[in-house]
């Protein structure tokens, strides 16, 4: 049996519980018990909560009562930031701004007051107790250069764990890299899947250094990068799923490393159909929706997050009362509609193409009728014919008679971060 997740005594302690106490019922009175708080907090200070809740009761007497709620979309976080503040702008001590890449704009603006930035310091130190040991070095190649960063809060939560980090940033250069990954000889690596398969994967990877092992942390975690990282070296991988929204951090592996435990006692996570918004009973897929549990600075009410993901039904076998989430796949504006009942997702892409030896790195561009893809790769003689067989194999390629074109790249090989697959314009 796995040992249990230490989310589970930490959650138990968190409300008011001792460390083995927990139960689901008890749980959940808590979490119905702050959803009431976060519900009056949004509604006494919150001008955009005010208006937006106008109409709905005020108090929640059941988890059923919840649903009846409206949702919180991404365009309140990127049009109405301000407005969905709890606390004056001078409480707050971390403001967040997103990127999006392309289309829309307007940047999404996340608030972040101390306390709020405690909470995720704490779950960051809890979580990272799952596969670090005191005495540990921790390679953080996250961000980490601001104050409330993650890589920031990462490495304080690493030194409360009597584990030491070092802070790196993400991976630009990755011969610079290896190079600190040898001298320091870490025992953990946490950093992007895309950006430590460069480590793995490049000619000059090897000798392979041996960690004891490596936190993979995004919304996808494709198989064939845990599994070609844990090869190399010789490490276990666990996965970490999370988004600002959700203040970083969200759920981490178990031993068990069957799905994320999530940290139920600061958020409340529910999967509801993304076209009806109705809630999906466990084990069915749909969108991810949470609500913050004890966020003071910019609380969320039924927030959607766009990825799919379902419970697993069953308990874990590291015999948490926790819920597992499944590992997110994709996001249900990220998928692209082929046939009837196909869609093509970056999450397909990846099963097909990472599991190639060589493979850094692809981008991706669709349309109902063709699929272009560039890969970066280490130099290799047939690469273009197995890259083009292997998306040829897929399903959704197949059975929607897709045209392929592969370009190969393998000179200035950059090292990117999250991926998307872009929209070809319609002929
Ligand atoms: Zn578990």
């Amino acid at each position: 049996m796995a040992p249990l997740t230490p989310l589970q005594p930490w959650i138990a302690q968190k409300i008011g519980l001792p460390p083995e106490g927990l139960t689901r019922a008890a749980l959940e009175a808590y979490q119905l018990h702050r959803l009431q708080a976060t519900l009056d907090l949004c509604r006494a200070k919150s001008p955009f909560y005010r208006q937006h809740l106008a109409s709905f009761p005020a108090t929640v007497k059941s988890l059923a009562d919840w649903q009846a709620l409206p949702f919180t979309t991404a365009v309140a976080v990127r049009e109405r930031p301000l407005s969905l503040l709890c606390v004056s702008q001078s409480d707050i001590q971390r403001v967040v701004t997103l990127d999006t890449s392309g289309t829309s704009g307007t940047p999404k603006r996340l608030y972040f007051t101390a306390a709020d930035q405690e909470l995720t310091r704490d779950f960051f130190h809890v979580g990272m107790s799952t596969f670090t040991a005191p005495g540990d070095k921790v390679l953080i190649l996250l961000p980490g250069d601001r104050p409330g960063s993650v890589g920031d809060l990462l490495d304080q939560a690493v030194a409360r764990l009597g584990a030491s980090g070092i802070r790196h940033g993400l991976v630009t250069d990755v011969a610079q890299t290896l190079a600190v990954l040898r001298a320091e000889q870490p025992a953990v690596v946490v950093g992007m899947p895309v950006q430590v398969l460069a480590l793995v994967r490049s000619a000059a990877a090897r000798p392979f250094p041996r960690l004891k092992s490596v936190l993979l942390t995004t919304d996808h975690v494709p198989a064939a990068i845990v599994q070609a990282v844990e090869a190399a070296w010789n490490c276990t991988v666990y996965n970490h799923y999370g988004m600002t929204e959700m203040g970083l951090g969200g759920g981490v592996e178990c031993a068990a490393r069957e799905g994320y435990h999530l940290r139920e006692a600061d958020l409340y996570v529910e999967i509801v159909d993304p076209q009806t918004g109705a809630l999906q009973p466990d084990g069915a897929y749909g969108e991810i929706v949470f609500s913050t549990l004890t966020r003071q600075g910019m609380p969320l009410i039924r927030y959607r997050t766009g990825d799919v993901s379902r419970f697993l039904p069953g308990a874990c076998a590291c015999g948490a009362v926790l819920r597992r989430l499944e590992k997110v796949r994709f996001r249900w504006h990220g998928r692209f509609p082929h046939t009837a009942t196909g869609f093509l997702t970056m999450a397909d892409l990846d099963d097909a193409l990472f599991p190639l030896e060589g493979v850094l790195d692809f981008s991706a561009a669709v349309s109902p009728a063709e699929l272009r893809v560039t890969v970066q790769a280490e130099e290799r003689e047939g690469m273009e014919t197995a890259v083009r067989q292997a998306l040829a194999s897929l399903p959704v390629v197949r059975a929607a008679e897709m045209a392929v074109t592969v370009r190969v790249q393998s000179h200035g090989l950059g090292v990117r971060g999250k991926r998307q697959m872009t929209r070809l314009p319609m002929p």
